[in-house]
């Protein structure tokens, strides 16, 4: 199996390397900011309240991301792998996603980040909320919060995976073809492993 983390600050462009690497490996787009948004349009319990979380730009509880991701695990059993974006994005969920992976005799064959500095981030984040209608991207100050929840909770989950020899960082600056490239010469130097 291929599970790939895909790992970066919000707007280093996941979701759109995510979408390429999943049609050509054939692997599963786990996006816990996807399933969240889902939550919310289906008006359920759990969205209702990752709603308040979400549109003031922090953490939805770690209990409630890894439930998501476990019931997802269980129901593509047939994967051929998957892309993990926007998860883990703290060291318990990084944890929960191992001990969840070694119980189905699995793992994760690694995390790839996208380097892409602040004020570019901002840019990003700033055009994004324009068009999609995201609350979160509309608001200089919730994108301003969502790094910072970035910096201090999320940006050591990088440690996490450096200690186990699976760390990868690409520069997130370029056309959508450079980067996707970047990635795929990294998964190639798993094979070769
Ligand atoms: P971005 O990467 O652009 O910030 P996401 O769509 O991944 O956007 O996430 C949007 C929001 O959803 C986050 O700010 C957070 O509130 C919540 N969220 C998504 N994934 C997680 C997660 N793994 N753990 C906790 N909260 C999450």
């Amino acid at each position: 199996m291929l599970n790939l983390v895909l790992f970066g600050p919000p707007g280093a462009g996941k979701g759109t390397q995510s979408q390429k690497l999943i049609e050509q490996y054939k692997l599963v787009h786990l996006s816990t900011g996807d399933i969240l948004r889902g939550e919310i349009s289906n008006g359920t319990e759990l969205g209702l309240e990752a709603k308040k979380l979400m549109d003031a730009g922090v953490l939805v509880p770690d209990e409630v991301v890894i439930g998501m991701i476990s019931n997802k695990l269980d129901a593509n059993r047939d994967a051929n792998g998957f892309v993990f974006d926007g998860f883990p994005r703290t060291i318990s969920q990084a944890e929960a996603l191992d001990e969840l992976l070694r119980s189905k005799g699995s793992a994760i064959s690694g995390m790839i980040a996208l380097e892409v500095d602040h004020e570019e981030l901002q840019k990003r984040l700033l055009s994004r909320g324009k068009e999609s209608g995201r609350p979160d991207d509309a608001n200089p100050e919730v994108i301003s919060k969502r790094i910072e929840e970035y910096n201090s909770k999320t940006a050591p989950v990088a440690n996490f995976y450096k200690s186990q020899g699976k760390y990868s960082s690409i520069n997130g600056i370029g056309s959508i073809e450079e980067i996707f490239n970047g990635i795929t010469d990294v998964i190639n130097s798993y094979k070769a492993v």
